[in-house]
């Protein structure tokens, strides 16, 4: 049977390279798009990420959950669709063609590249470091978790601050090059606001999965290829205790990265010439940082942000941006023709509006996946389409140590240089609100908690009104700012 199925060649309107969450909005949206069409999704995971319980909370933003679904889920529902399980080894651009790794080849009108993004990953080669993307990286971590007393994290973005908040029984070292934590998402007032909950960690009480989970039999990835990245609740679903009895014990290094990564009998034989006689040498592996400390840990975890995944096209050549992605014009088209990209893979190098700028999150991967889909259908009617108005406003809703976090326009001055105004309004516990003011125009906000400020800070900001008439006061909470809106 299996030799039948090789040397296949199949013929499709649109092909997919990817099933994360990019891909599959991507593939649902073409099927609505052009129904008479055929889509070819190429996943090399076994299962495919799905969108689900979507709620709108403003015209930009959404916030959803991420299932794992089969692949027949997705054929189910849009029959138009078909996904082969395999991993692209080659695009031949010129002939249109992908060719698999299990040896079938995709002829295709109009592909869109999703391949996502791989962790970057310090000291890859050492097995005490690991980084985290999939499900499978999280079952070796949970592994190793829950034998370990005490682990270090070096990274200060979302995947970072999600692990602190949620390790239980085991001490943690956190290695952020920043002055104060979570900075790629806050500034050092949102930060102080949530030390206590990092002092106390996670909440006890029930948490209910929203995720449907499948069990797959046999192997689980055809070949060496990374699953897609985790859902946002990623963590909820996993046991994260060590073997400590204390529950919490959170030590914080600020400003300094990892210099040199060090295993036990490196590190007993170079302890003098690193000037570390006193540190204690039981433990499997060592960090050095770049503030002169060294700490011993069971292991390391590198969450320092992720590469785009472009070792599949580096014989084809694709422009890249400076990042790594490939490069997508306001059309999500790459370089080469009839080829668009969407997701962590891409970087968006149009000329951006003021108040967007591009994150590889799971919003923007949404995005990007079903506008890049109206994209190829148009292009296919040799039309042009409409940028989407999510690209006009850079928002995105998430939860940190508990707490709703709503991030809106350029809610940490990015792109504003120096000259702008920081307002808050905090009340401990409850909520932390900040607003990024520039010449009496909103240009960004956090919201941490219940605020119900959403709708109309998004509004204001979109619109620029001019809100020098309220000063500081435009955070008074006695004062209805929707009404001078409305
Ligand atoms: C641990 C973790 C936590 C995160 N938490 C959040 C969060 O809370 N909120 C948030 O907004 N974002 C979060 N992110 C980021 C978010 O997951 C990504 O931005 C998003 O998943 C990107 O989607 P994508 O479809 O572009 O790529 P991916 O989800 O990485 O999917 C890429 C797919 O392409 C497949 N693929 C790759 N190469 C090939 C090939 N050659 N052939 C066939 N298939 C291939 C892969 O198997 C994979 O299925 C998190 C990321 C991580 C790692």
């Amino acid at each position: 049977m299996a030799s039948s199925l090789e040397n296949s060649v199949f013929e499709t309107t649109f092909a997919i390279i990817g099933g994360g969450i990019a891909g599959v909005s991507c593939a649902e949206q073409l099927a609505i798009e052009d129904p008479e069409g055929s889509v070819i999704l190429i996943s090399a995971s076994p299962l495919v990420k799905v969108a689900r319980n979507i709620n709108k909370i403003s015209e930009r933003l959404e916030e959803f959950d991420v299932e794992e679904e089969t692949h027949a889920y997705l054929e189910k529902c849009h029959p138009n669709c078909k996904v082969i399980n395999s991993s692209a080894i080659e695009i031949n651009d010129e002939r249109h063609e992908i060719h698999l790794s299990n040896r079938q080849i995709v002829r295709y009108k109009r592909l869109c590249i999703c391949s996502g993004a791989v962790p970057k990953v310090i000291a890859k080669s050492s097995p005490f470091v690991l980084g985290i993307r999939d499900t499978e990286t999280v079952e070796v971590f949970q592994k190793r978790l829950s034998a370990a007393k005490r682990v270090l994290i070096v990274g200060n973005g979302g995947i970072a601050i999600e692990l602190v908040y949620e390790i239980e029984n085991c001490q943690i070292i956190w290695a952020i090059k920043d002055k104060s934590v979570g900075a790629t998402f806050f500034d050092a007032g949102a930060a102080n606001f949530f030390l206590p909950c990092l002092k106390e960690g996670k909440q006890e009480g029930p948490t209910v999965s929203k995720r449907l989970k499948y069990e797959l039999e046999g192997d689980s990835h055809p070949e060496s290829v990374m699953g897609s990245a985790l859902g946002p609740d990623w963590s909820m679903h996993v046991n994260l205790k060590g073997k400590m009895v204390e529950r919490r014990n959170i030590h914080i290094e600020y400003e300094c990265e990892i210099k040199a990564v060090y295993e036990r009998e490196e590190f007993l034989k170079i302890k003098r010439e690193i000037s570390a006689e006193k540190t204690e040498d039981s433990w499997p592996v060592f960090a050095e940082l770049t503030n002169g400390k060294i700490h011993g840990c069971d292991f390391i975890i590198s969450a320092t942000g992720v590469v785009p995944n472009t070792g599949l096209l580096q014989k084809n050549k694709f422009d890249f941006a400076t990042d790594g992605g490939i490069k997508v014009n306001d059309q999500m088209k790459t370089n080469l023709e009839h080829i668009f990209a969407a997701g962590d893979v891409c970087t968006a190098s149009w000329s951006l509006s003021k108040h967007w700028f591009q994150m590889r999150l799971w919003t923007q991967a949404r995005q990007m996946g079903a506008y890049a889909a109206k994209c190829m259908a148009c292009d296919m009617r040799g039309e042009t389409a409409i940028l989407d108005v999510c690209f006009d406003l850079f928002t995105h809703v998430t939860k940190f140590f508990g707490y709703k976090v709503v991030l809106l326009g350029l809610y940490n001055g990015q792109k504003l240089g120096t000259d702008y105004e920081i307002i808050v309004r905090s009340s401990e516990r409850t909520e932390y609100v900040k607003v990024v003011m520039q010449d009496g125009r909103m240009q960004g906000a956090v919201l941490v908690g219940e605020t119900d400020l959403e709708e109309t800070f998004e509004n204001l900001i979109h619109n620029a009104l001019d809100l020098s008439v309220y000063g500081e006061d435009i955070l008074n909470p006695d004062i209805d700012i929707e009404d001078y809106f409305d």
